[in-house]
Formats: structure tokens, C-alpha cells, sequence
């Protein structure tokens, strides 16, 4: 059989054809296609289906829950939750796409289209693995929650109430794993090796609105000082003044873990990463956007708006600035600052407001788990902790577990990176199925890693 072939990806193509689009409003969503893909999963994966308890989350999100092998010595233990997300963001400008986006073509040994990394492909590599377990007459060591969410995108409910029905049946997970890293080459400047990167904690997002006002009028009698021109004097200030650079002890872990990897020069330097951090968060925010961000607080300005009309002054000026908050830093303190350089002259309002969130242990072994598994199925791949700027659902289940993981077990080039929520995305199928691998060997490994470095069972 050829591996275009493979049940799985048959299952992940059918999925990528299904405009699974959240609405930020969420009674403004479709559900048909969450309807249908609800349906194509039962259809794919039944063993899951039929063992599993499946347990409807709104809007549209699933939980199912896999029970333990009862012979297991860790039958009663805490389970673990599998995430990933239904919901894709919009297709964008189609013309872009080198292939149809919704069209799930197998080109060149890789699937195209909208949802393959972000996350579908992640959703079924992780049923597909639990499918394979249960067809082979077993039952992973402790119990498995899949929990798929519908809504990601858009920061919608879905996750907050998978969360709430855990709770509410006295779930408490030894550790979450969700989207987020990845098998990432050409991630870490120097650095030849993939990197196999662990979310253990994300960036807040601050969504805040500037507003200029003034008399406004018609454009032939143009005043100084209007309000279009202090809102891009405001954002010029802001350009000038970026927030403070610092490291996150998850990245002076993450550089700690790097540092046999680096060229020589600089090795003494990022071994010593909790000493020098000071110096190598200005080599990070001189080293380019990506690894400026893992450094400080990030400032975006994504939306401008003035007048409606090209002959008429505006009354009032508005930008958009879209904030990720550094792991240590508050969305209060982002906004004060944020009033000092724009100045009283510019009203700031908050639009959203999500705090960072808490670090997750890398000192543990429910990490060392994720790190022996990336290493057994990606031998070239270096395991590393880090801190993401994207927010995924997963930062709700913060509230029931310390340990809350976010790694996609996928190769991903730094062009496919970029395609997320762009043009042109696209998994490799060996890439995918060496996923499926993954989520495979973590399932068979549940039972072995229940002991801490303390004896205690976690
Ligand atoms: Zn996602």
C-alpha cells in the first residue's frame, strides 16, 4: 500500500475538505461542517468511538474519553489529555494557494491545504494512534482524554467548558499536551539539528484600541496636529520605545539545552544562559523577529482606521495594537506603559486582556516522558523547552493541571511554519504518519513513566 493510501490520511484529507471556520460570534458559526466532521471521525476511527465514552462539548467540541487497561497498575492513576482543534482560520486570499486550499491534494509526498499543521492534522495523528492501540486488542496504561476543541481561532467557549466537565467529574490530568511546538528546523540561528520544542508556557495577548480625536472637517482646509497625524506620531513612539528585554527561566533552560548545539564562540556564553541572560536577551531582539519574541513583550499595530471618505478629515483616529505579554510580566503593567509613551493626548481602551501563563515543570517526569518519546521517534531532533507567543486553548486547562504541554509531533521547515494562517500549508505524509508514530509511543509508554525522581507517583 502506498502511503497516500493510508486509512489515516484518507481520514485527514476528508477532514481538510470541510471548512470548519469558527465564528468570533459563536451563534454566527456553521455547524454543518463540525456536524459532518463529528461524523467522518466515528466513520474512520469506530474502535475509538465504540470503547471510548464520547461526551459532546459546545459548541461544537468532543471529548472522549479512553478508558485504562483494568489489569494496569496504573489503571486508577491520573489521566492524560490529548488536545487539538476542529476549527481553522480562514482560507484567505485563495489565488495565493499553490494548490486549492480545501481541495486536500497529495502532491510531491505532502498534503496541501487549510488545517494540515493548524491542527487537523494533529487531531487525527493523535485518534488515528489511540485507533491503532485498540485494534491491536489493547488499552493505553492509564486513561486518555482526547479533547478536541471547535473554536480555537477565535478564543472562543469550547475549552473553558471541556475544562468545566473535567472538573465538574473530578479530572485532575497528570499533564495536558496540545498544539504549540513542533519537530522545527532552521528554528534556532546556529543550530543545524531540529529542534524538538515543548511549549511549557505561552505569551498573554492584550488586544488595546488608541483612539485620536478632533475637530475633523473638510480635507481643503487641513489643520496641524490632526488627529491621523498623532496616531502615527504615537506609533512611531511606540516603534521607538520596545518593551524591555529579558529571558524566561523556561528560555535559559531551553538555551541551557541548546548550547552543545551552538557554534563554539558562543557556547561558553548560552551554557551560562541564568548568568549572561541580560546579555543574550539583546542578542535574541538583534537576531530577528522570531527570536526577539521569545525575549520581551511583542507590540503589533494590526488595524488603522480614519475617515470613510478620502475628502474628509476624520473626527477621530483609531489603531489596533495587538500585544504578547512576556511569561513574568502582567497585562496591567503592558497597558500602563503602553498610556506613558502614546501620551494623555491618545485614549487607550482595552479590547482583550489574557495574562501569560504559569510555567509548566521541565524538571519532570511527565517532560522527560515527551522528551524520551521525541527522541525515539525523531533521533535527530534536539528536545527543548520554550515559551510561545501564540495563545492555544490549552491555557485553560492551566486551572486543573500544572502540566500542560504544547508540542505537534510533525517536521515543520520554517517556510511551513510561516504558512500557519497564511498561504500554502501543507504536511509532508511521511511527516504525518511518523506523528502518528509518536502519539503511538507515547500511548505504549504511559505505564513506564509513572515515577518520580521523588518515588512519588504522580
Ligand atoms: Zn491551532
Amino acid at each position: 500500500m502506498s502511503t497516500i493510501e493510508h486509512p489515516s490520511v484518507t481520514a485527514l484529507r476528508d477532514l481538510l475538505r470541510l471548512h470548519t471556520v469558527a465564528s468570533a460570534d459563536g451563534g454566527d458559526t456553521d455547524p454543518a461542517p463540525f456536524v459532518e466532521l463529528h461524523r467522518l471521525l466515528r466513520e474512520h476511527f469506530p474502535l475509538t468511538h465504540e470503547i471510548g465514552e464520547v461526551v459532546d462539548v459546545p459548541p461544537h467540541g468532543l471529548l472522549i474519553r479512553v478508558p485504562a487497561d483494568p489489569e494496569s497498575p496504573t489503571a486508577s492513576a491520573d489521566p492524560v489529555v490529548l488536545m487539538a482543534h476542529m476549527d481553522v482560520v480562514p482560507l484567505g486570499d485563495e489565488s495565493r494557494w499553490t494548490h486549492p486550499p480545501l481541495a486536500a491534494e497529495v502532491v510531491d509526498g505532502e498534503i496541501w491545504g487549510r488545517g494540515t499543521l493548524d491542527d487537523k492534522g494533529q487531531l487525527v495523528a493523535v485518534i488515528a494512534a489511540v485507533e491503532t492501540l485498540l485494534a491491536d486488542g489493547q488499552r493505553p496504561a492509564r486513561e486518555v482524554w482526547l479533547s478536541f476543541g471547535s473554536d480555537e481561532e477565535v478564543m472562543g467557549t469550547c475549552a473553558r467548558n471541556a475544562v468545566e466537565i473535567l472538573r465538574s467529574r473530578g479530572v485532575t490530568p497528570w499533564f495536558v499536551l496540545d498544539e504549540g511546538g513542533a519537530v522545527a528546523s532552521g528554528a534556532f540561528p546556529g543550530v543545524t539539528r531540529p529542534l524538538g520544542v515543548v511549549g511549557v508556557s505561552e505569551k498573554g495577548v492584550l488586544s488595546l484600541r488608541l483612539t485620536a480625536s478632533g475637530r475633523g472637517g473638510h480635507a481643503s482646509r487641513p489643520a496641524k496636529g490632526g488627529p491621523a497625524a498623532r496616531i502615527a506620531a504615537a506609533i512611531t513612539r511606540l516603534e521607538r520605545h520596545p518593551f524591555p528585554a529579558h529571558l524566561s527561566p523556561a528560555t535559559v533552560e531551553m538555551l541551557r539545552r541548546l548550547a552543545p548545539h551552538l557554534p563554539a564562540p558562543v557556547r561558553p556564553l548560552v551554557e551560562r544562559a541564568d548568568r549572561f541572560s541580560t546579555a543574550l536577551a539583546r542578542v535574541l531582539v538583534a537576531a530577528g523577529p522570531e527570536a526577539a519574541a521569545l525575549a520581551r513583550t511583542t507590540v503589533a499595530v494590526t488595524t488603522l482606521s480614519g475617515s470613510p471618505a478620502i475628502n474628509v478629515s476624520p473626527t477621530s483616529v483609531h489603531a489596533g495594537l495587538n500585544l504578547r505579554i512576556a511569561v513574568g510580566e502582567s497585562t496591567a503593567a503592558a497597558t500602563e506603559r503602553i498610556r506613558r509613551i502614546v501620551g494623555k493626548d491618545i485614549a487607550v481602551a482595552v479590547d482583550e486582556a489574557h495574562e501569560p501563563s504559569p510555567l509548566s515543570p521541565t524538571d519532570d517526569p511527565a517532560f522527560a516522558l515527551l522528551e524520551r518519546t521525541v527522541t525515539q521517534v525523531f533521533p535527530e531532533a534536539v528536545p527543548v523547552p520554550y515559551v510561545m507567543y501564540a495563545a492555544t486553548d490549552s491555557r485553560h486547562f492551566t486551572q486543573i493541571c500544572p502540566r500542560v504541554y504544547r508540542f505537534a509531533p510533525f517536521r515543520m521547515s520554517a517556510e511551513q511554519r510561516e504558512s500557519i494562517h497564511s498561504y500554502d500549508e501543507r504536511l509532508g505524509v511521511e511527516d504525518f504518519l511518523d506523528g502518528i508514530r509518536w502519539y503511538r509511543a507515547l500511548l505504549d509508554s504511559l505505564g513506564a513513566a509513572t515515577v518520580a525522581p521523588d518515588g512519588a507517583t504522580p
